[in-house]
This record gives structure tokens, sequence and C-alpha cells, in this order.
């Protein structure tokens, strides 16, 4: 599975959000998560439509779509030099299909930065640097390669010239991700900046409602996408019921757990999507690539499904809920009959219909 890999300089809360992330939280009680290893934890995507999918059918449970995050710890100044944890640190990243960078933006004297001071922008520019450094050194090390090649098999011309292009982009301090450098033909040299990145701003209860600083950060990385959490804040959370834990979102002003945006945010940067199933055993959301077809949605059931592909009745679970009941939505003429070239939308509810 596509996994999500944080990043971050030292002590930048790295470990508290990552605990807070695979310790579960009140306001998703159904939802399973689990710590494969010390340091990938998979989460549930946090998805209020599968609630209210289940009171419709009276399902037995709720299993919504797992999200896989990996602590990826060692990032330090020099680690593209082997510097820290170096080189482990880019295989382990090299092996996550998004980065998520975690920035502090939190003062607190009793935390030491590892800099000195609390900079936002320097963070950022010190972490992606080392990625930079690294892209650098992977496509040095594969350009007379790739020339050569490009010499005696014209199909291999394209290679070399994006490899040469990338370094120039790379060159003038820019990731791939934020240049938007088109890395199709790149896919062999797994360069790290060539992954969607997602930033979460470590702030702290002041932060979170300074409007004007969190456009600041904001500016900082877009295009990328940026959240705003307290993950101290966050980690309290985990160890409330539920409505001591609403109480607490509600008195700093946030309407759910920055976490939840975090794991939503992740997904979507993955490129991923849901369609949902229900029935009385259970309401679900099944993962599918942005872009993925009928056919291709039910062979995440099961290859058989896929292999036997007859169709799909589909209806987007606003209008299911706003007919009341998959009786109502077919009389209102809301449920539709797709066949093997359709592309699967984000909150389609679906049977599929299958040869066995
Ligand atoms: P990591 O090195 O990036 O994994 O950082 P940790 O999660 O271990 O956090 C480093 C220190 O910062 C710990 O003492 C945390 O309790 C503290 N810390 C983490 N997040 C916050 C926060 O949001 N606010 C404050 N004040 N302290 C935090």
């Amino acid at each position: 599975a596509l996994s999500i890999g944080i990043v971050g300089l030292p002590n930048v809360g790295k470990s508290t959000l990552f605990n807070a992330l695979t310790k579960g939280d009140a306001l998703a009680a159904n939802y399973p998560f689990a710590t494969i290893e010390p340091n990938v934890g998979v989460v549930g995507l946090p998805d209020t439509r599968l609630g209210r999918l289940a009171e419709l059918y009276d399902s037995q449970k709720i299993i919504p779509a797992p999200v896989s995050f990996v602590d990826i710890a060692g990032l330090v100044r020099g680690a593209s030099k082997g510097q820290g944890r170096g080189n482990a640190f880019l295989a382990n990243i090299r092996d996550a299909s998004a980065i998520c960078q975690v920035v502090r933006a939190f003062s607190d004297p009793n935390v030491v930065h590892v800099d000195g001071k609390v900079s936002p922008r320097d963070d950022i520019e010190t972490i992606n640097t080392e990625l930079i450094l690294a892209d650098l050194q992977t496509i040095d090390k594969a350009l007379p390669r790739l020339e050569k090649e490009a010499k005696v098999r014209k199909e291999r011309a394209g290679v070399a010239a994006a490899a040469k292009a990338a370094g120039a982009v790379l060159n003038e301090g820019n990731t791939l991700y934020a240049a938007r450098f088109d890395v199709s033909e790149l896919g062999e040299l797994h360069l790290l900046t060539a992954k969607p990145f997602l930033y979460v701003f470590n702030v702290d209860e002041a932060g979170l409602s300074d409007e004007a600083f969190l456009d600041e950060l904001r500016a900082l990385v877009a295009p990328a996408e940026a959240i705003f959490l307290d993950a101290k804040i966050e980690s309290e959370l985990t160890d409330l019921d539920e409505e001591e834990a609403l109480e607490l979102l509600a008195s700093i002003g946030q309407p759910e757990p920055g976490l939840h945006q975090l794991i939503r945010v992740g997904f979507r940067t993955l490129g991923l999507q849901t369609y949902l199933t229900a029935g009385p055993k259970e309401a679900r959301a099944w993962t599918v690539p942005i872009g993925a077809t009928a056919p291709e949605a039910a062979g995440v059931i099961h290859s058989d499904f896929q292999r036997g592909f007859i169709k799909a009745e589909v209806v987007s679970f606003d209008d299911l809920m706003t007919a009341g009941s998959m009786n109502a939505a077919k009389a209102a003429g809301k449920v539709r009959i797709e066949g093997k070239d359709y592309i699967m939308q984000d909150g389609d509810v679906v049977e599929f219909r299958f040869n066995v």
C-alpha cells in the first residue's frame, strides 16, 4: 500500500504527532488503528459518510479506508552526505509515496531547537536542501550512463534530457514537486523531491487562531498543502472520551482534530479517493487511484470481480441520502448502470455485477 513518510528536523514534534496518529481517538471510535512496526502506523480515513451509510443499512461494522504513515527519523543537516542516519533515512524516504514534512512553528523555551531559533522558513529550506542534494547525487551518478544509452538507443534520449533538465531545476534550489516538473520519464531514478509533498505546521494555541500567521506559513509551501495543528493538543485528545475531546476542540476553535485533516489531505496527496459499499454486514470505504475505472475499482474488492465484471450500479452518496433509501434512489432515477469504461467518482455508492 502507498504510504506517507513523516519527516522533519529533530524536536519539531514528529514522534508526538505519529504517536497521536496511531493511538487512535475517541472521535473515530469504530476505526481500526494498527501499528505494524514501531515506525509504521495504519489509520482509518475519517469519513462521516460511513456512519450515515451504516445507519441507513443497519450495518454491523464500519470499515474505513486505511492510510499508512511511516515515521522517518534522522533528517538532519548533512543527511544527504551520510550524517545522522543518512543512508538509512534516504532509503526509508525512497519507499514512501508522499512526503509529509513536519515543521515547528510553536515557541516553547523548554524545547530546544536544533538550530537555536524557531524559523519555519529556514527549517523547510534545511530539509528541502537535503532532499534536493540527494536527488542531485542520484542524477549526477546516473547521467553519464543515461547519456551513453541515449547515443545508442533513440528511445532513451528523452530520459537523459529529462534528467538533465531536472538537475537544472534542483540546482536552482527547487524541489521537482514545487516546480511542477514532469517526471514521467524519470521514474527509474526514484527521485525524492518528485514525490508529492504536504506540510504540517506544528503551531501552538495562539498560532492556531492567528490567520495572518497561518497565511504566511501557507504561502511558504504553496502549491503544496498546509495543515496546522498543535501536536501537543492532538496527543491530549487521544486520551479523552468523545465529549471531552469535542469540548477541548471547541475551546481552541477547531471543528475537528487536526489529525483528521492530516489523514484526509495525506490520502488525497497520494492521488487516492474512495468509493463506498454498504449492507447489513458492513459499511465500507474502498481505495482507488483517482481516475480508476469501474472494473479496476471492482478488482480492489476481489480480482474475480474485475475479471468477471459486467456492470456497476452506482449512486452518489448525496443522492442516496437525499432519496433516503436505495429503492427510493432507484425510483427517482438516481441509480445509474455503468459499464467498464466508467471513471469512478469519490463517494460513489456501488454494487458490482459480475460473472464468476
Ligand atoms: P521529534 O524529535 O520531531 O520526534 O519531536 P518530539 O515529538 O519528540 O517532540 C520534541 C519535544 O517537543 C518533546 O518534548 C515534545 O513534548 C515537545 N512538543 C512536541 N509538540 C509540541 C507542541 O505542539 N507544543 C509544545 N510546546 N511542545 C511540543
